[in-house]
């Protein structure tokens, strides 16, 4: 009975095994599920203000993140939307607007 039972437990362990390695081939077609979950930051060619346009590193438009695009700082500063104490816009300053909301936007259908 012992004996039976181990037996069983070594094919579930080699059947386990052997699913694990024909899994491996796979996990490179979820590539394009692996960049979206690590997609801290938008592609270049972003439409600004869409879906996509998002910086999840900052929890910014991506097209307005300066802290990703410090060439984008001059143009809020020019505006007047800086927070020198924080370095940062003060239309994404939390810490001075600790009720701001920046709020993605929703998915094109
Ligand atoms: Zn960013
Ligand atoms: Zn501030």
């Amino acid at each position: 009975m012992k004996l039976r039972s181990i037996s069983v437990l070594i094919c579930v362990f080699a059947l386990g095994a052997a699913s694990c390695s024909k899994e491996a081939p796979s996990a490179g077609k979820a590539a394009p599920e692996q960049t979206q979950a690590n997609a801290a930051h938008a592609p270049a060619d972003v439409k600004p203000g869409s879906h996509e346009d998002w910086c999840g590193e900052h929890q910014v438009p991506e097209s307005q993140c300066t802290r990703c695009n410090p060439d984008l700082i001059p143009a809020f500063k020019a505006t007047g939307d800086w927070c020198a104490e924080h370095g940062l816009p003060e239309s994404q300053c939390l810490k001075c607007n600790p009720d701001l909301k920046i709020v993605r936007p929703p998915k094109e259908s």
